[in-house]
């Protein structure tokens, strides 16, 4: 929820719109946690970055998906520390 607030309505991956809205009139994005919740990053915002269809799909299957997530875990960084 606070996730998709403060990313109102914009992917924090790739920085475009959400590609629709949903039937309660909330831009559809998707929650990604950048770490397993096995690895002790659980539900904190911190560790979790509203992105489209698009992006989620790319960080757990494109070839670059290790690499994409690590941006978008530094991006949290960012986004968090600001
Ligand atoms: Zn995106
Ligand atoms: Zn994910």
């Amino acid at each position: 929820m606070y996730v998709k607030k403060r990313a109102d309505g914009i992917c924090e991956g790739c920085g475009k719109e959400a590609p629709f809205v949903t039937p309660q009139g909330r831009p559809y994005l998707e929650a990604h946690h950048v770490r397993r919740v096995s690895d002790g990053g659980p539900d904190h915002p911190r560790w979790v970055i509203a992105l489209c269809p698009n992006c989620h799909r790319q960080v757990h299957h494109g070839q670059d998906g290790e690499q994409y997530n690590k941006r978008l875990a530094s991006q949290l960084d960012e986004i968090e520390l600001s």
